[in-house]
């Protein structure tokens, strides 16, 4: 009976999601995770938005159906044409999963050091994958370039621009910035996250900003190897880009159009080294039960940062991009962890997690 009483309470407390129109419809809404150890270890109250959720496995997706909604409201893309971007992985995955979902093409450009796993699940999403040579923004032949180059040259065909295209800040701005600001009820005090095309931290940023009347701090956290740190703290000094990261999906060389809009707004901005972020991995999976890519470990630690920054109990939310699965040969395997450097900050008790 006892036990009867206690499911019924607990289905009481779920609230209905309504049916969604298709894959599109499935995207955002994700729930604000309060990392509820991590809170009670550090005194802080750190929240992280659950992007993982999204149907197609990451934040990537919100910005994939901003990009292609932009286009079919300025009547750029006709049905049945061809959606082709320039990307590492989780922008094509979610652009791959909409194509299917609206009847596009999807042509995807990527360098040719990505995992097999990545170029695998495109081509089972349908896409057409490209691997070309990995070589710098600067050099025409990067992916970005040809990818531009190969929609100018079909018809009926976009170049979705995830760097410098502003709907994909937008779709944030409109989407994962209000969900944020509903689920604390407008009481957070920070936000931080990693960049890779800015989108996330400039339109959830901007958000913010406006609706707390400028009192949430917004930071930006870096990766090593990235230029934004050293850019905001010198007042807009771009230095040549040197270094890397475990981290995949983040760290910029230049301010693309998407951080433009928001650049000169940001309080402050953190490099994060790698060894901070595979301990934080392993100790949200261990305290938490969440399994997530480094970058959201990454984000996570910043988080915690700007928390001690702004003082104690300070309420501070980042983002959760997406899970392990997709790095998982890498960041669960003792190898590789090695050949990195990094099996041996991972503590004693956590070491159990690294079984390939
Ligand atoms: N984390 C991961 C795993 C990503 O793939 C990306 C996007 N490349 C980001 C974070 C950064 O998101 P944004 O492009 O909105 O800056």
């Amino acid at each position: 009976m006892l036990s009867a009483l206690r499911a019924a309470a607990r289905t009481r407390s779920f609230s209905t999601m309504p049916i969604v129109d298709s894959f599109t419809g499935a995207i955002g809404n994700t729930p604000l995770i309060y990392l509820k150890t991590l809170s009670e270890k550090t005194g802080y109250k750190i929240y992280g938005k659950a992007e993982f959720q999204n149907p197609g496995g990451s934040v990537k997706d919100r910005a994939a159906l901003g990009l292609i909604r932009h286009a079919e409201d300025k009547g750029l893309i006709k049905p049945g044409g061809t959606v082709v971007e320039g990307t590492a992985g989780n922008t094509g995955i979610g652009l791959a999963h909409v194509c299917r979902a609206r009847g596009y093409k999807c042509v995807i450009y990527m360098p040719n050091t990505q995992s097999q796993e990545k170029i695998d699940l495109l081509r089972m999403l349908g896409a057409d994958v490209r691997p070309v040579p990995a070589v710098a923004y600067e050099n025409p032949a990067n992916y970005n370039h040809q990818a531009k180059e190969f929609a100018e040259s079909i018809d009926n065909a976009i170049w979705t621009d995830q760097f410098d295209n502003t709907a994909n800040a937008y779709a944030h701005y409109i989407t994962t910035g209000p969900e944020i600001w509903e689920q604390t009820g407008g009481d957070i005090d920070g936000f931080t996250c990693s960049t890779g095309t800015g989108g996330t931290l400039a339109g959830v940023g901007k958000y913010l900003k406006e609706k707390s009347g400028g009192k949430t701090q917004v930071w930006l956290a870096d990766p090593p190897g990235s230029v934004l740190t050293s850019y905001i703290q010198s007042g807009g000094k771009l230095i040549e880009r040197s270094g890397s990261s475990i981290t995949e999906g983040i760290g910029q060389g230049r301010i693309t159009d998407n951080l433009a809009t928001f650049i000169k707004d940001i309080d402050g901005a953190f490099t994060i080294p790698d060894e901070k972020s595979i301990v934080m991995l392993y100790e949200l999976l261990d305290s938490e039960g969440l399994y997530m890519g480094a970058s959201s470990a990454l984000n996570v630690v910043a988080a915690v940062e700007l928390a001690e920054k702004l003082g104690k109990g300070s309420k501070v939310a980042t983002i959760i991009c997406d899970g392990a699965y997709r790095y998982q040969s890498r960041l669960f395997s003792k190898k590789w962890l090695a050949s990195k450097g990094l099996e041996e900050v991972i503590p004693p008790h956590l070491k159990k997690y690294a079984v390939l």
